[in-house]
């Protein structure tokens, strides 16, 4: 299994995921042609791309799944609640290309997908386990806390993209946000900071994830250096040398992130 986060951060999210017989994208929350541009910097086609699964319906969620799905003949996969305003705002979907889940396992091709509840200020929101053989990858953004169900997707995968939104410090000086909006990102049904992300990575620790991409990050109340150190601080204080134990990097609004490869042992 090979994936590259396209883009991360409020501006628009998307994530491409491959297996030997199956190309899918988690989220289009980047304009159709912005989509097109980061496909093709991997040498994708977007037209083979036989997919798209939709975490929610927020706007950096979703803003481009309309137009790629229509253009690229892509499935897409959501919940009843993200077909509700997804299909609202988008009309000219082809049913053909509107599929629903319910919570249960579902397949696109040779890839195993699972869904898992996270709790988010929108209609609903689920984060995305995806099974290749052996190989498990998940992704968890957009979450107002961590459950321990949500922790137990996160140990049991090879590969997270994990959210790590805000310093929260930095949040709270932050005199471009309104009070609310502060209020609502620092709420449980928000975004989860720095912090939040480190303390979960630590309850990870000596399970299967070997590699761990930290998401979301806002582009003013974070920056990955920031993001970093808060989960080194944490790991050293608690003894750690988390280059022993996983490796670590930090997802981009603006270009792709490092490809990551899963592979399959025999
Ligand atoms: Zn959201
Ligand atoms: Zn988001």
């Amino acid at each position: 299994m090979r994936i590259c986060v396209l883009g991360s951060g409020s501006k628009g999210n998307s994530t491409y995921v491959e297996t030997e017989h199956s190309k899918i994208l988690i989220d289009a929350g980047l304009s159709n042609k912005e989509l097109e541009t980061r496909l093709e910097l991997l040498k994708i086609n977007p037209n083979d791309i036989d997919a798209i699964l939709i975490t929610h319906e927020h706007s950096d969620h979703i803003k481009g799944v309309g137009q790629f799905a229509k253009k690229h003949n892509a499935k897409i996969f959501a919940n009843r609640k993200s077909w509700d305003y997804i299909s609202n705002k988008f009309d000219d979907i082809p049913t053909n290309c509107q599929i629903e889940f319910s919570g249960q396992d579902f397949w696109v091709n040779d890839l195993a997908v699972q869904t898992f509840d996270v709790d988010h200020d929108s209609l609903s929101c689920v984060g995305f386990s995806v099974v290749e053989n052996n190989k498990r990858f998940t992704i968890a953004t957009d979450l107002g806390h961590v459950t321990q169900n949500v922790v137990e997707k996160l140990k049991q995968s090879d590969f997270v993209v994990l959210e790590s939104n805000h310093d929260i410090e930095t949040l709270k000086k932050n005199p471009n946000y309104p009070y609310v909006l502060k209020q609502r990102i620092l709420s449980n049904h928000g975004h989860i900071s720095n912090d939040t992300c480190a303390e979960t990575i630590l309850q990870m620790l000596g399970y299967k994830t070997r590699a761990v991409l930290l998401a979301h990050l806002s582009e003013q109340n974070n920056s990955p250096s920031l993001a970093l150190n808060t989960l080194n601080q944490k790991l050293l204080l608690n003894q750690i040398d988390s280059r022993e134990m996983f490796f670590v990097d930090v997802a981009n609004q603006n270009k792709p992130s490092n490809i990551f490869k899963l592979k399959n042992v025999e």
